[in-house]
């Protein structure tokens, strides 16, 4: 079974391309960042405090995270709830590091990570793939651009889904998020030794692909 770790700061395309290297590839695509969002939106739902760890683990360990591909869509369910939308509201955004940051959620959200990872060719991304949830994994990619651009990129993603987007507002949320994902004790986001860095400021979709691809041999 092989594994591609895709980590790197808000914004910078994860995603869009590990979406992309799956189908190309037709390996299991997980987005780890969809689980703490997942786990986010619940607890705001319940009104859980964000900093009572032990209630946020609770609740970790007792609801169910999956995706689902539907006409080459992933959607992410919660118990049986499409969540897909609800997961990239604003209030998600500005809560989802505070939730990620603590460490016994970490553990759980990685154990199941690693679970769904098992029997699978995967792509995962996330922020402490190469470190935590796939240290065994044969390609490492840091996935990077300039703040600019990444705001860039996310206000018309957001427009798209009809959020009203401030760009100054979204580089200021996606900073405060990469400093908080940065700084955490556990799982923190970071370059590792054998990270393959790819700063994909300068390069659209098929160009950064063509890349990654030539890099695992399958071009
Ligand atoms: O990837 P995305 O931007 O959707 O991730 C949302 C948030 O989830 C990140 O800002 C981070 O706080 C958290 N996350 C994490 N570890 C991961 C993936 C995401 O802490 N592996």
């Amino acid at each position: 079974m092989m594994k591609i770790a895709i980590d790197g700061p808000a914004g910078a395309g994860k995603s869009t391309l590990a979406r992309l290297l799956a189908q190309k590839m037709s390996f299991v695509y997980i987005d780890t960042g969809a689980m703490y969002r997942a786990l986010t939106l619940r607890a705001q739902q319940k009104d859980i405090d964000l900093q009572d760890e032990l209630s946020l683990c609770e609740m970790a360990n007792s609801i169910n995270i999956y995706f689902e591909s539907q006409g080459g869509v992933q959607l992410v369910f919660c118990d049986g709830e499409d969540i897909t939308e609800a997961i990239r509201s604003p209030e998600v955004n500005s809560n989802v590091s505070i939730v990620a940051a603590h460490p016994k959620v970490r553990e759980i959200m990685v154990q199941k990570q690693k679970n769904m990872a098992q029997c699978n060719n995967v792509i995962m991304d996330g922020r402490d793939i190469g470190e935590q949830v796939l240290p065994d994994a044969e390609f490492k990619f840091f996935l990077t651009a300039d703040l600019n651009e990444r705001a860039k990129r996310r206000a018309l993603e957001m427009e798209r889904q009809g959020y009203y987007s401030d760009i100054n507002d979204i580089e200021i949320n996606l900073a405060k998020r990469d400093q908080m994902d940065a700084d955490r004790k556990v799982g923190a986001l970071k370059i590792l030794e054998e990270s393959i860095i790819v700063d994909t400021s300068q390069f659209g979709v098929d160009e950064v692909l063509a890349h990654i691809l030539s890099i695992i041999g399958e071009e």
